[in-house]
């Protein structure tokens, strides 16, 4: 039986980046100074190529899943004036609360979740609390729309602010334009619409704002943006990073190049949800979705249908048997939306004809438990 995993944390990924840990066991590599500088040079340049910054921005790469890489941005990127921190999803809160924990002065601008930030209230903030640099999410996953990043880019420019934006859950599978909406340091991951193992993060950031990092240590030793960026830029790393978790990010990006890039990974994410979304519309099931926000590619938020407890429906479809030896793991949501909304992702390494599958064993599964 195959687990087909609809979640947006561990999922099957491509070949190439499976092989990697077959062959990379037979020979492991020491990371130091000449195995490791041509990989780090390479992956490097990569990314910031694929994003279009190649000439003002640089990447860092760190040993965490994504959160790492948000305790990394906000323990080197904030002045001791503070952050404005946009929380209307689960994400934008976890940023401010990592904020708070390091003892960075935080406003939290809270709205309801998935709720589109009004701008005029986040200039207000700003203005009033003095405030030098903005904290938000673009692909808010526990709600799966997009937060308007190109607006509050605007804005950040017009006050001279600087601009950190997690996008761990739309990097590589969203348009994000880091340059034209003046994002300051971008916050990714390996494992989301990467297709990597969850061993690697990184950040993408403006140049001018790493020479200033690399001024003062950062408040967390072993996350500190300055100092990372300062080994890597000469090929090395202040502490012990994998090669094999480097060798599947470098095949992850080189397949994902190979398959058309942002176009390519948009188009399959798309062809995906036009099955599923169909599907969901025909089988009466709502999406969350709040005025003036854009759904997200990888994933939807559906509300739960009366009668219908998220429990029962996900444990019937892991244990989905209909001859076709698929079953599937959905996932619930998160925080206040629990038992409200479920979400159903649809990212990794599956064929159409999976999603498909999917909506006739979800039809059977919802007629089962609907009252
Ligand atoms: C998944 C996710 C994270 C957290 O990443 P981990 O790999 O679980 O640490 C942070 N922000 C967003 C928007 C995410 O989707």
């Amino acid at each position: 039986m195959k687990r087909v995993s609809l979640t947006p944390a561990v999922f099957h990924l491509p070949e190439r980046v499976n092989q990697i840990s077959e062959t990379y066991g037979k020979q492991p590599i020491v990371p130091r100074g000449p195995a490791l500088k041509p990989i780090l040079d390479r992956l490097r340049k990569k990314v910031t190529e694929q994003l279009q910054v190649a000439e003002t921005h640089e990447a860092v790469i760190f040993t965490s899943s994504g959160s790492g890489a948000i305790a990394a941005a906000v323990g080197s990127c904030i002045d001791d004036q503070g952050i404005l921190v946009i929380a209307n999803d689960v994400y934008g809160h976890r940023q401010a609360d990592f904020c708070e924990q390091l003892g960075i002065r935080t406003i939290r601008y809270t709205l309801e979740p998935g709720t589109k930030p009004d701008i005029k209230t986040i200039e207000a903030l700003l203005i009033k609390h003095q405030l030098g640099t903005i904290g938000m999410v673009h692909g808010c996953t526990s709600v799966c729309l997009l937060n308007p990043v190109r607006e509050v880019g605007k804005l950040s420019r017009k006050l001279n602010c600087r601009l950190i934006v997690d996008a761990i859950a739309s990097v590589f599978v969203e348009d994000i334009d880091v340059r034209e909406w003046h994002i300051d340091c971008l916050i990714c991951s390996t494992n989301k619409g990467l297709h990597s193992n969850p061993d690697l993060s990184f950040c993408v950031v403006e140049k001018s704002y790493l020479e200033e990092m690399a001024k003062h240590p950062g408040r967390i030793p072993y996350f500190d943006m300055g100092k990372t960026w300062m080994a890597q830029r000469t090929g090395g790393h202040p502490y012990t990073i994998n090669i094999r978790a480097l060798l599947e990010f470098e095949a992850a990006l080189d397949d994902y190049i190979d398959r058309g890039s942002l176009s390519g990974r948009m188009r399959m994410y798309r062809d995906r949800l036009r099955i599923l979304r169909n599907g969901y519309q025909k089988l009466g099931l709502k999406s969350f979705l709040k005025e003036g926000m854009e759904q997200q590619n990888i994933g939807t938020a559906l509300f739960l249908p009366a009668g219908v407890d998220y429990e029962s429906l996900a444990e019937d479809l892991a244990h989905w048997d209909n001859g076709d030896k698929e079953c599937y793991e959905i996932y619930s949501a998160q925080g206040e939306l629990s038992g409200v909304v479920f979400r159903i992702f649809n990212m990794g390494e599956y064929p159409l004809s999976t999603y498909e599958r999917f909506i006739l064993a979800l039809e059977s599964c919802l007629k089962k438990r609907r009252v």
